[in-house]
């Protein structure tokens, strides 16, 4: 799960972490209120959107000339003006995608003098089972072109959890990011912070980016992305009630209320698996055959026939599925209970896409009975590679 920016620097805030004062805006009226409890005479307006790169960002509705997604404001009419132009619209930046994200919220902050602008972010490194602390001296809006044309500029520490953060750990992101004396020793605190900060909240993900060095001196987190790891949210409440749903893709919301685990993808094939590895093994083969999954489902173990049904109608609402293929294998779960889900579900609405079903192991032929006694038009695949032939032909026929 992802959050805002202004809530991810609450929590940091809560661990002694340096941000810059701002205030959430959800209307024009919040936002001059906002800057009105701000010093001045440097404002930051900042789109409110689950997506990076909003400064280099595109608002839709604007001419292509216009300011991006955060703004520099020099006075409180100036925020305004951002807020009316920013609210409501829809910014384009390269995490979006070219439909972009409508901005409703807004961060109004405290503008910073800056120095320079370093990057530091942690994530959770399978391949070494560690936590890696990945630094930079080279922050900023351009930290994607660094790691493609410059990557020695990037340095990767690791932290095992087992131990943790130890002070060398600290010295060496100092090191990494060229400090000296009393920002130095800031940086080591930080990371320190930051790491704890990481642990504590089960994040999977923290990037600040940047992290900058003022004018005045000292360390401040200016712009921060943070991910959670979904099944630990049950032990952070207070992190899973800043959930944004509008942030998210609907179907995936909707997955959820069934405890499905769906991932939107590009392709048109619609898929409908039980297991995570036979859903991937399924994804491989409809590519292999020439063709892109339109989603990622495991109906995982159990399923009841209402959880197959939603499954099947959740794949069914998305316009990009023009086949759906379903492969399950029945050990705790029946084939029978998938059979009667997928019947129930193609009568309620409209299937007007070609269907093929696989199906294997328990209770297979009373499965195979019912979807053959269905009156739906529904291709029986004997195997994965007939299944995922049959899909793909029938999808491209129909093209
Ligand atoms: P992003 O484009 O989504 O990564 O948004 P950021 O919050 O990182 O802002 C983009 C850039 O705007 C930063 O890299 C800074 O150069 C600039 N910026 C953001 N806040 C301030 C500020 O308080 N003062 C100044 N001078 N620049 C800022
Ligand atoms: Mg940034």
């Amino acid at each position: 799960m992802n959050i805002h920016e202004y809530q991810a620097k609450d929590l940091l805030a809560k661990f002694g972490i340096a941000v810059p004062t701002g205030y959430p805006a959800m209307s024009v009226e919040e936002a001059v209120e906002a800057a009105g409890k701000l010093p001045g005479p440097l404002y930051v307006v900042k789109a409110q959107i689950h997506a990076g790169g909003r400064g280099k960002g595109k608002f839709k509705e604007l001419r292509p000339d216009a300011k991006g997604g955060v703004r520099l404001a020099k006075s409180v009419a100036d925020v305004e003006t951002d807020a009316k132009e920013m609210l409501g619209n829809t910014l384009v930046t390269v995490q979006t995608g070219e439909a972009g994200k409508q901005v409703n919220r807004l961060y109004v902050t405290d503008g910073v003098d800056i120095a320079h602008e370093y990057y530091l972010a942690l994530l959770v490194d399978r391949a070494s089972g560690r936590i890696a602390m990945v630094v930079s001296t080279e922050g900023g809006m351009s930290i994607e072109d660094v790691a493609h044309e410059t990557p020695e500029k990037i340095t990767t520490i690791t932290i095992d959890p087992a131990t943790g953060f130890m002070p060398h750990h600290g010295r060496s992101v100092a090191f990494a990011l060229k400090l000296k004396g009393e920002t130095a020793k800031d940086a080591q605190k930080l990371a320190k912070k930051l790491y704890e900060a990481f642990v504590a909240l089960d994040c999977s993900m923290l990037e600040i980016n940047p992290l900058v060095e003022t004018t005045g001196g000292g360390l401040l987190v200016l712009d921060t992305k943070m991910s959670f790891d979904s099944n630990a949210l049950f032990r952070h409440k207070d992190v899973e009630a800043m959930r944004d749903e509008t942030e998210e893709d609907p179907m995936e919301i909707e997955a959820s209320k069934y405890d499905l685990a769906y991932i939107k993808l590009d392709g048109d094939i619609g898929c409908m698996v039980n297991g995570a590895g036979l859903a991937m093994a399924t994804m491989d083969i409809i590519k292999l055959n020439g063709a892109f999954p339109a989603n990622f489902l495991d109906v995982g173990g159990g399923a009841s026939k209402e959880k197959v049904s939603a499954a099947f109608k959740i794949i069914l609402s998305d316009p990009a599925v023009k086949g759906i293929l379903v492969n399950i294998f029945g050990g705790i779960m029946r084939c029978d209970t998938i059979a009667e889900g997928i019947v129930a579900a193609a009568k309620e609405v409209e299937l007007d896409v070609p269907l093929v079903v696989r199906l294997e192991g328990t209770n297979v032929q009373q499965g195979k009975d019912i979807l053959a006694h269905s009156g739906l038009a529904i291709i029986p695949a004997d195997d994965l590679g007939d299944a995922a032939r049959k899909i793909v032909s029938e999808v491209k026929q129909a093209a």
